[in-house]
């Protein structure tokens, strides 16, 4: 449904070639063949980058070469190896043979899979000496590195799903995440339907969110959208349950999340069982602080919940809070990012 595609060449370096060349010694004239072998042509190598999750970067790059191996020289001397190229996607991203059609990789977290193999060096003709041929005077060529016309895929996975009854102001905030940064709104998602935004916190930290709009009662039981959306977000890593603090509709608000509650587990345990950060919207309707912090009061206990701890009070209409909640939601999807002193790439260490 969501998918994301890009059509790239990946090449790996060729092999260096091997070097004719014999010894020449004051005292050993005639010496014996001393050309090295040539050096290994880099590979092309695919790296599961977590964090990534999008092929966006591919669409202005369409080459992606490593470097070919030295050829070998004289007096023995190896040529250099070539360097591999290692390039960073999003895990899940499936690699296709474009040529073929056939399904070369699919990109698991943690994998380093070599997508085009460098080219092995030939060997010089100090190789080749025999007892019967002691003057070899042939070299082998490197081996031509591996291309590939290759197409990736990514099946945008949310990773967060935002849930709520109809009117929380679930679409607001999904467009108020998502349209801040030019970049998002000029991302070319021909084929993503508009209930799907990347938020960019900076450079290289991005979520993808989904709006669940058909999480109405009865979908559970495949009434209307419901079911189409609910697939999805079985798939997402985080449910944000957006709550409307003081309901527009005059109903009750602890009562409003519950119903959500009520159609996740009549869905899937699973689902249910699913980490949720709960979100209190439309702070801006308060005319005093006073009233706002009473009400966020009154439905934490209502809901059992530890007001600051548990719930996050935003307004999407008005962007209040909004950087807090991406920076918390990237913290529950990241949560080893700071313990390991992760940070973004290319940030640099010095
Ligand atoms: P959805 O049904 O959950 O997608 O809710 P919408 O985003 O369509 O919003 C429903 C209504 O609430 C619309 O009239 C919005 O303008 C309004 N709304 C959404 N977010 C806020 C907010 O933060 N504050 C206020 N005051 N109104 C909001
Ligand atoms: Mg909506």
């Amino acid at each position: 449904m969501f998918v994301d595609t890009a059509l790239i060449t990946v090449r790996a370096g060729d092999g260096g070639a091997g070097a004719v060349s014999f010894r020449r010694e004051k005292f050993d004239p005639k010496g014996g063949p001393d050309g090295g072998n040539g050096g290994d042509g880099g590979s092309v190598i695919f790296v599961a980058e977590e964090g990534m999750s999008t092929l966006f970067d591919f669409r202005h790059q369409r080459q992606w070469s490593a470097q070919p191996g030295d050829p070998g020289g004289r007096k023995q001397c190896s040529g250099s190896a070539g360097a591999d190229l290692v390039i960073k996607v999003p895990p899940g991203t499936l690699v296709y043979n474009h040529d073929t059609g056939e399904i070369m990789h699919d990109i698991r977290p943690g994998d380093r899979v070599v997508v085009a193999k460098g080219g092995r060096g030939g060997f010089g003709n100090e190789h080749f000496k025999r007892s019967t041929n002691q003057t070899p005077r042939t070299a082998e060529p490197g081996e031509p590195g591996e291309q590939f016309n290759v197409r990736l895929e990514l099946k945008l996975i949310a990773d967060v799903g935002i849930v709520g009854k109809p009117n929380a102001g679930k679409s607001t905030l999904l467009a108020a995440l998502t349209a801040a940064t030019p970049k998002i709104a000029n991302y070319p998602f021909t084929t993503l339907s508009p209930q799907l935004g990347v938020a960019e916190l900076d450079g290289t930290r991005r979520i993808v969110l989904a709006d669940i709009p058909g999480l109405i009662e009865g979908a559970s039981q495949g009434a209307g959208l419901g079911h189409d959306f609910l697939r999805h977000i079985e798939r997402t890593r985080i449910l944000l349950h957006l709550v409307e603090l003081a309901p527009e509709d005059g109903t009750n608000p602890a009562e409003n999340y519950r119903v959500i509650r009520a159609e996740l587990a009549g869905y899937s345990r699973e689902l249910a069982e699913r980490r949720e950060i709960i979100v209190f919207n439309k702070a801006d309707l308060f005319t005093t602080e006073e009233e706002r912090r009473q009400a966020v009061n009154d439905l934490c206990r209502e809901l059992d919940l530890v007001p600051e701890r548990d719930a996050l009070v935003i307004s999407g209409a008005s962007r209040l809070g909004l950087t807090e909640l991406l920076e918390r939601l990237w913290k529950e999807l990241h949560p080893s990012a700071e313990v390991s002193g992760w940070r973004p790439a290319g940030a640099g260490t010095a």
